[in-house]
Formats: structure tokens, C-alpha cells, sequence
């Protein structure tokens, strides 16, 4: 046999041709999984039931009037819900599900459980108030076009009469908050105000609904303004003398990395791993600074210490980079070379029929410049997929300056693969046509980020623009996805203090003081969300090995890729999986 996933194909159909001789048990299997169908659109129906918020988030806007009380009784309604699920997966034989169903299946599975950890174990509703806010869920109402603004505005003011008891219930929750969800609570809260004054005025300008009802809306919202500042006093004043950490400690990190990042490896493994990377990379970018020295500072006296050595020499290279005025165009022009390059080297096939639309960042996004992927939700397939390509005009020359370096001639490229092609929107592309609105919705963030930095790695490794330059600069990127995950398991769970982390991030992975700052603040607020982008890359990437060591000659980078990339955002061990078992199938 040729290849491997070709042999594959021809493995399936055989065994639907079985099936036909057996034609009882091949119905059987037929309509389980039209039974999960089913299953799984009620099981959403019901989902979006207890979690409106959350539904219009995703584009479901049959319940944007609701606001949920976050009080016991919710909770219990969560946890029954959660029950309830679990036991009707029970009832589906997960052997005879197709592989959509499977991995379907898991991911359910992971979310009920998650529920229930959440609200019995983690009890963030206890210790987080930043949890409480509910700006931004209004601010979307005011903001979408999915309705016209006379019914967006009679939602946003049913919605509004559950306010004061939203926060009612929030202050009953709070115990022993830590002090920087507290703070964080704080500044959100009174930030979100804006929502119910001047957003809100706007729209009622626009809107034609009479004045009375204008009235009674700015009336509700008045209240709505006085509950929110009235909460933000009572954290500001209520007595919490044994504030909680916001480390979260082994046991719970454990656990949050099981239910978010769906992983093969364990937190532990996964720190050991970037621990290894970390002195992997430090070697490699010393042998090249070492290399380029005399090329970019000849005149210089080498440092003797190795990441100054380093770090110097990133320093001159940055220097190369484009003008302000020219960085969309930039971003613009790359498209069609890496296309190029993926055809020419053979790794992937790209749908020519599916471009890629960039665009300038709209208003609304603008602020954070750079690049990012638009997908439209699940509920909008029709909508198009934008890169967004941020403008720098306006930007003061220093600050400018100082995101151009960071985004060099090299690091842009990189984005480039990250952002486009072959890293979000070619993956994006492929989970379409599997089209399943449970991966829509619980979309694995680790197998989604894994995949693009796993793509970075791999277009350098196949001769992408192969350069000493674009290597270092490859390794000083790749390092800040390392040490995002040396810093969140660190200061979770082995106590790491900000001086060492601060000492991390930005003399071992050659960050600006701004930018560490930054992180700081970030990994006091989240937990194991930094380290989802090392994990799934490192899954990907040690897969594809033991794939590669496994098949021999028979291994196939774009048979692999796109296999891959068949199953949609599922996590990486249930491809991983997947995959294995149909090769055992094969051989035997
Ligand atoms: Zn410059
Ligand atoms: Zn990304």
C-alpha cells in the first residue's frame, strides 16, 4: 500500500460492505446515531434553557430578555441539568457512534462534568465577584444587528428588571473574595456603566418607539446603575480579612487543566515538558546568536553571559521591519506566498474556492492592533471569515515603533502562519465541512491554538524562509507560548513569586517590562487558559512523531494534516485516538 490514510478509505467502504450482509446490525447502528442526532439537539434546546446568557453569546437570541438570578436555586437547576444529560449519555453505546458522534460525545460528557465541578469544587461563584457583571451581555444587545433596534431594545429592557436581584444574589455568594477579582470586580462593574447611560442613550436617539416608553426604559435603567454601584460600595467596604489567594493550588489547577484542555498529558507532564523546551530553546538561540554576531554587531564586544548574548542581538535584528503606514499591506501581500509555499511543498490542501477576506479592523474591534481571525458563530454559516489586519494610524511614533519591532520583518510572518494560513483560518476551514454545533460550541481551545503554533514550527521546518534570522526569531516567539505556561503553572501551584516571574518573562524569554507587566496581571486573574496554546502544540507536534516512527515511509505530511484536521476542534487525544484505533483496524 501506497500510503496509509488512502489505505484507510478503502478499509472504511469495506466495512460498510460487511455491514450490508449484515443488514440488521448495520440498521441498528444507522439509527443510534440518528438517535444521538436528536439527542443532541434537545440536549442544546435545554442547554441554551438554563444558560441564556451564554445563548446569545453564541448568536441564540430566543432568550436575550432573560437574566439569570445567580442564587442557590440556579445552581441546583445547573446541577440537575448536568444529572440529568449524564445519565441519557449513559444510554448510547459509544462504540457504535460514527467518529462525529464519538468525539460529540466526549465533549458533552467533559462539559456536564464540568458543571459539576464547577459549582461543587471550584466554587469560583464564591471567591471570583468578577464573575458578576452584566455589562457586556447588555452592551452585545445594543450593539448586534440580528433583530431590529426597536426589539433589541424591548429585550435589553426586560432584561434589565432581574438586575438589582442579580446582585443581591452575588453579594450572598461572595465569601473570603481574593483581593484581585475583588479589585477586578470593581473597576469592570463601574466601567460597565457606560452601557446604561451613554450606549443606551444613543440607541434610544436612534430607536422609534414613543417617549413614554423611552422614559420607562432610562427609568429602569437608573435602577439598573444604582444596583451596580451599589454593589461595587459593598465590595469596597465589606470586611474580608482572610482574603482567599488567587493561586489556586494543586489540586484544583489539576483538575481545571482535566476539564478545560481535554489533554493526553497531565498539568505536571506538561510543565516538565516546557521546563525541557525552555533549556531546548535557550541552546538553540545561543548557537545562533553566537553565529550572527559578527554579521549584525561586530563591533561589540560579545557579553559572556548567553541570554544577554541573546537578547542583544533580537534587539538588532527587530530592528527590520516595515513602515507603519505599510503593515496591512504587508499582511496583504503575504497571503498568496504562503499559499504558494503550501502547494509547492505539497502539506496541505487550501480550498481555493473559500479565500481568505482581510480587512481593516473594524471600529469596533479597534484598539488592539495586529491580527486576528473573525469566524462567524454557529448559528451565522453563512458569514464570512475576516482576518483582521489592525491600522497603526494615529499611533504615536514611540509606541509604533516598539510594536513594529515586536512584529518584525520575521515575527510577522509567523503571525501570518498563526492568524491565516495554514494555522486558524485553514483549520477553520476544515472543521466546517464536519459540521457539528456541539464542536461549534464547546470547540476545543487547545486543539485550536495547538494547531496554529504547531503549524509555525512545521512551515520553518519544511524551508519556509530559511534563515538563521527567521529561526531565532521563530525560537524567541515559540518561547513566549513556553514560558506562558512555566508562568501559569508556577504561580498556581509552586508559588512562584511576580519578582521570579517577572525575571522569566523578560530575561529568559527577552520580553518587554510592559508586556511582562501585563502577564502578571493576566495570570493573577486567570488559571490554565496560558498554557492551553504549549499543550496542544506539544500534543500535535509529539503525535506527528510517533505517527511518523510508527509508519516509516509510509507517513505523509498532508495525508497527515488533513486527516488531522478532518475531525473538527475536538481535543487532541480524542483524534489521536481516533486515528490509532483505524490503524489498528488496518493492520489487522
Ligand atoms: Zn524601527
Ligand atoms: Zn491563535
Amino acid at each position: 500500500m501506497k500510503n496509509y490514510f488512502y489505505g484507510m478509505i478503502l478499509c472504511i467502504s469495506f466495512a460498510s460492505c460487511i455491514g450490508e450482509s449484515k443488514k440488521a446490525t448495520a440498521k441498528t447502528v444507522q439509527d443510534l446515531n440518528a438517535e444521538f442526532d436528536n439527542y443532541k439537539n434537545r440536549f442544546i434546546d435545554n442547554l441554551w434553557k438554563v444558560y441564556p446568557g451564554w445563548a446569545s453569546s453564541q448568536g441564540y437570541h430566543k432568550y436575550d430578555s432573560v437574566l439569570i438570578i445567580p442564587d442557590n436555586a440556579s445552581r441546583l437547576k445547573e446541577l440537575a441539568f448536568a444529572k440529568a444529560n449524564l445519565d441519557s449519555l449513559k444510554s448510547f453505546a459509544i462504540n457504535q457512534l460514527s467518529d462525529n458522534n464519538k468525539t460529540d460525545y466526549y465533549m458533552i460528557e467533559n462539559q456536564l462534568k464540568s458543571i459539576e465541578w464547577s459549582i461543587n469544587e471550584m466554587k469560583s461563584y464564591e471567591w471570583n465577584p468578577s464573575e458578576y457583571n452584566v455589562s457586556g451581555a447588555f452592551a452585545e444587545i445594543l450593539n448586534g444587528n440580528y433583530d431590529s433596534l426597536d426589539i433589541r431594545l424591548n429585550n435589553f429592557y426586560l432584561k434589565m428588571s432581574d438586575i438589582p436581584a442579580f446582585y443581591e444574589a452575588a453579594k450572598k455568594n461572595i465569601k473570603n473574595p481574593t483581593l484581585e477579582h475583588t479589585q477586578l470586580a470593581i473597576d469592570q462593574n463601574l466601567g460597565g456603566i457606560s452601557v446604561f447611560e451613554f450606549d443606551l442613550q444613543e440607541a434610544l436617539n436612534k430607536a422609534n418607539i414613543g417617549d413614554r416608553k423611552k422614559q420607562t426604559i432610562e427609568a429602569r435603567a437608573k435602577q439598573a446603575v444604582v444596583a451596580i454601584k451599589d454593589f461595587t460600595k459593598w465590595l469596597k467596604i465589606t470586611a474580608n480579612k482572610t482574603p482567599r489567594s488567587f493561586r489556586l493550588g494543586k489540586e484544583l489547577y489539576a483538575k481545571k487543566f482535566e476539564f478545560d484542555i481535554q489533554s493526553g498529558y497531565t498539568a505536571e507532564q506538561i510543565y516538565e515538558k516546557a521546563l525541557n523546551r525552555k533549556d531546548e530553546l535557550h541552546e538553540k538561540m545561543f548557537e545562533l546568536s553566537d553565529k550572527l554576531w559578527d554579521n549584525y554587531l561586530k563591533s561589540i564586544t560579545k557579553p559572556t553571559d548567553k541570554l544577554l548574548l541573546i537578547k542583544q542581538l533580537i534587539d538588532k535584528i527587530s530592528e527590520k521591519h516595515v513602515k507603519p503606514e505599510a503593515f496591512q499591506s504587508a499582511i496583504e501581500k503575504q497571503m498568496p506566498l504562503l499559499i504558494d509555499f503550501i502547494k509547492k511543498k505539497n502539506l496541505i490542501y487550501i480550498d481555493p474556492t473559500k479565500p481568505l477576506v482581510v480587512r481593516k479592523e473594524p471600529d469596533y474591534m479597534a484598539g488592539v492592533a495586529g491580527a486576528s481571525i473573525s469566524a462567524p458563530g454557529p448559528y451565522d454559516k453563512n458569514g464570512n471569515t475576516y482576518y483582521n489586519v489592525g491600522s497603526l494610524a494615529g499611533w504615536d511614533k514611540e509606541r509604533a515603533e516598539s510594536y513594529l519591532r515586536e512584529y518584525n520583518q520575521y515575527i510577522l510572518q509567523i503571525l501570518n502562519i498563526h492568524e491565516a494560513i495554514p494555522g486558524h483560518y485553514t483549520q477553520l476551514v476544515y472543521s466546517n465541512q464536519s459540521p457539528s454545533l456541539i464542536k461549534s460550541i464547546f470547540g476545543n481551545g487547545a486543539m485550536v491554538e495547538g494547531w496554529a503554533v504547531y503549524t509555525e514550527r512545521m512551515m520553518l521546518e519544511n524551508g519556509y524562509e530559511n534563515s538563521d534570522e527567521m529561526w531565532l526569531m521563530y525560537y524567541k516567539w515559540n518561547l513566549r507560548t513556553t514560558c506562558n505556561t512555566l508562568l501559569d503553572y508556577g504561580v498556581h501551584t509552586k508559588e512562584m513569586s511576580r519578582e521570579s516571574a517577572i525575571n522569566l518573562l523578560t530575561n529568559e524569554a527577552f520580553q518587554q517590562k510592559a508586556e511582562a507587566e501585563g502577564k502578571w496581571k493576566r495570570v493573577s486573574l486567570t488559571q490554565v487558559q496560558l498554557c492551553s496554546y504549549f499543550t496542544g502544540y506539544s500534543e500535535i507536534y509529539d503525535f506527528r512523531e510517533e505517527l511518523k516512527k510508527q509508519m516509516g515511509d509510509q507517513f505523509n505530511l498532508k495525508e497527515f494534516h488533513e486527516k488531522f484536521l478532518s475531525y473538527g476542534s475536538a481535543p487532541v487525544k480524542y483524534i489521536k485516538e481516533l486515528i490509532l484505533a483505524e490503524m489498528n483496524k488496518e493492520s489487522k
